[in-house]
């Protein structure tokens, strides 16, 4: 079985990242403006990481892929259903 990290596709949502007022998540924010900009990608509201980098970024907070997920998660800036994502515009 995939390792939890490799289970599920890491979906940052952008809004709630670049609003964040905790200074703890601001190399995640630039991370994610990186590679906003290597994609050309900038109008989108959610953004797809690698597996790849997530792990470097999770070297950069000492910790494991997972923990920085956990983290992420208390966060609140993570994706999980997109669907349901998307479906909250529409109300
Ligand atoms: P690259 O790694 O040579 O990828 C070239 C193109 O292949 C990407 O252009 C993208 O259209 C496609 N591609 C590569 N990997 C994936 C993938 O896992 N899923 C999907 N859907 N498409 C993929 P793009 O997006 O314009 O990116 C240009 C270059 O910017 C990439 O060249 C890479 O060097 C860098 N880059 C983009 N996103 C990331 C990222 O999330 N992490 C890292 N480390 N580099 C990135
Ligand atoms: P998915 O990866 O599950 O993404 C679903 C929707 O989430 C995408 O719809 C897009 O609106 C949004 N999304 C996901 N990741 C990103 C991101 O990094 N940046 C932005 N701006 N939006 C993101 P969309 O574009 O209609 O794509 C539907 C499905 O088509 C995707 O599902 C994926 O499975 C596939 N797909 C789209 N573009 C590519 C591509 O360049 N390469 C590959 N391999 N698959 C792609
Ligand atoms: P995805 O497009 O659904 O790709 C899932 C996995 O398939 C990727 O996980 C990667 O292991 C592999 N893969 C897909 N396309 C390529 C490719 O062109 N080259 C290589 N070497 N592997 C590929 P990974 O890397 O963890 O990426 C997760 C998601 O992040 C991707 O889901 C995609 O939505 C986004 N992503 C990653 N790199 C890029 C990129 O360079 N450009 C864009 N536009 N999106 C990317």
């Amino acid at each position: 079985p995939l390792p939890v990290e490799q289970a599920e596709k890491i979906v940052l949502n952008l809004e709630a990242l670049y609003d964040h007022p905790d200074a703890d998540l601001e190399h995640v924010a630039k991370l994610a403006r990186s590679i906003q900009q290597r994609r050309g990608d900038y109008n989108g509201r959610i953004l797809s990481i690698r597996a790849d980098d997530l792990y470097t970024l999770a070297v950069v907070y000492s910790t494991t892929p997972s923990g920085l997920i956990e983290k992420l998660e208390d966060f609140g800036v993570l994706v999980h259903d997109l669907q349901a994502f998307f479906a909250s515009d529409a109300e």
